[in-house]
C-alpha cells in the first residue's frame, strides 16, 4: 500500500480541511465540510489572505487559524524571513534587528513556527509513513547559558534519503537516547519494514536503548569506535553488536553521513554555532528552533546528493538535473514546500489528536 505524497496545492485525503476554531462544536471534526469563502486584505502586506467557511458550525475563519501564528501581528513576509534567518544561523537578536521588531516578538514567532513544523513533520511521518533502511545516530555537544551546563542534541538521520527523522535535547545519558528511540517507534505506527541497518558511535546508551525499543524490528547494528589522542583521530574500529558483517555493504560501515550532517546543523542553528554569543539560553526555545530547522532541511531545501541526472551529459538549453528534497526522496511530499505552505497546512497543532481520530 502506497499513500500519495503531500502536495500543498491540493487537498490530501489523509489531511482534509477541518474547523480549527476551538470554540466551535465541530472543532477538529473530520465529517465537516469546508469551502473557500473569499479573501480579505491585511494592512501589513499586499497579498490577500484566504477565508474559509465551516459548514456545520456555520461560521467563517481565516487560513491563518491553522497555525499558532494566528493573532500574531506579522505579515507572511516577516514570518518567512524569520524562519529563513533562523535557519541560516542568525540569533534572535540579529533577526529582531533586521526586521525592526522586538526580540520577544521574534521568540514568539520562532516558537509558533517551530510548533507547526513539529506537528506537520509528525503528522506526515506517521500518516504517510516512512521507509527506513539505514539509520545513523549521533549526538552533538552544546551548552545552556554556561559551558558547564552541557546540552546534547541527539539526532537520527536516514542515510540513504538524507532524511532527518528526529532529534532530542538533553544530557548525554541513557534517558535522552531512550526518548529518542521511543519517539522514533511512535513515529512508525505501521511498524518497520524488512530490515534495518544502524550505525552509531560507541556511546553505550544507544546499545541499551536500541535493544529495548527495537525488540520487534529486524536489524543489524554496528558501532564505530573512534580512538583519539590529543583530539587527533588515531584508529577507527568497528564493533558488530547485532547481525552479520556481510549485512553492511561497502559504504555503510561508517557514521560519515551524520557527521557531515552535524556540520550542516552547526552552520544553520545559531545555538549550535561555536564560539559565538548566539549560544542557547533556553532549552525550550532551542527545541523550537531545531524543529524549524528540521522543516527547512527536510522539506524546503534541495539536497545536492539527491539530484537525479536526467540526461547524463550537459546539453545546451536542456535541464540536466532533477532536484529533490529529502522529504521528496522519502515519498512524503511531491514538491519542495514554502514556509507559507507550512503555515496554512490543515494540520492540527497537536498532531496526536488527529492521529487518534483517523483510527491509528
Ligand atoms: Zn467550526
Amino acid at each position: 500500500m502506497t499513500i500519495a505524497p503531500y502536495n500543498p496545492t491540493s487537498v490530501h485525503p489523509l489531511f482534509p480541511q477541518f474547523c480549527p476554531c476551538s470554540d466551535c462544536p465541530y472543532y477538529l471534526n473530520l465529517d465537516n465540510y469546508i469551502t473557500k469563502d473569499g479573501t480579505y486584505p491585511v494592512k501589513t502586506e499586499n497579498q490577500r489572505r484566504q477565508r474559509l467557511y465551516c459548514h456545520l458550525g456555520e461560521h467563517r475563519f481565516s487560513e491563518m487559524a491553522y497555525s499558532p501564528l494566528f493573532g500574531h501581528h506579522g505579515s507572511f513576509f516577516e514570518y518567512t524571513q524569520t524562519a529563513k534567518m533562523s535557519s541560516y544561523g542568525l540569533s534572535c537578536d540579529q533577526i529582531a534587528d533586521v526586521l525592526e521588531r522586538d526580540t520577544r516578538t521574534i521568540l514568539q514567532w520562532q516558537k509558533a513556527l517551530g510548533q507547526k513544523s513539529q506537528s506537520f513533520h509528525l503528522a506526515l511521518c506517521t500518516l504517510i509513513g516512512l521507509t527506513l533502511t539505514f539509520l545513523q545516530m549521533d549526538e552533538i555537544w552544546s551548552y545552556l547559558k554556561k559551558k558547564k551546563r552541557q546540552m546534547w542534541v541527539f539526532i537520527t538521520l536516514e542515510a540513504s534519503t538524507k532524511f532527518w527523522v528526529n532529534f532530542e535535547l538533553g544530557s548525554r545519558t541513557g534517558h535522552t537516547a531512550n526518548r529518542l528511540l521511543k519517539r522514533l517507534v511512535y513515529m512508525m505506527p505501521f511498524g518497520f519494514a524488512d530490515f534495518l541497518l544502524i550505525t552509531t558511535d560507541k556511546l553505550a546508551a544507544y546499545e541499551t536503548a536500541i535493544a529495548l525499543y527495537f525488540q520487534k524490528v529486524r536489524y543489524a547494528y554496528l558501532q564505530i569506535v573512534k580512538q583519539r589522542i590529543k583530539k587527533r583521530l588515531v584508529t577507527v574500529k568497528k564493533r558488530l553488536v547485532t547481525g552479520k558483517e556481510s549485512d553492511f555493504g561497502q559504504k555503510t560501515q561508517n557514521t560519515s553521513y551524520i557527521e557531515r550532517f552535524n556540520l550542516t546543523l552547526r552552520q544553520k542553528v545559531s545555538y549550535l554555532n561555536r564560539k559565538t554569543l548566539g549560544y542557547c539560553k533556553s532549552q525550550k526555545q532551542a527545541q523550537w528552533v531545531m524543529w524549524l530547522n528540521l522543516f527547512d532541511y527536510n522539506y524546503c531545501q534541495f539536497h545536492k546528493s539527491l539530484r537525479q541526472d536526467l540526461t547524463g551529459q550537459s546539453v545546451k538549453f536542456q535541464r540536466r538535473y532533477n532536484h529533490l528534497t529529502p522529504a521528496m526522496k522519502m515519498g512524503l511530499t511531491s514538491t519542495r514546500l514554502e514556509w507559507r505552505d507550512l503555515i496554512v497546512a490543515p494540520i492540527p497543532q497537536k498532531a496526536h489528536h488527529f492521529v487518534t481520530s483517523t483510527g491509528l
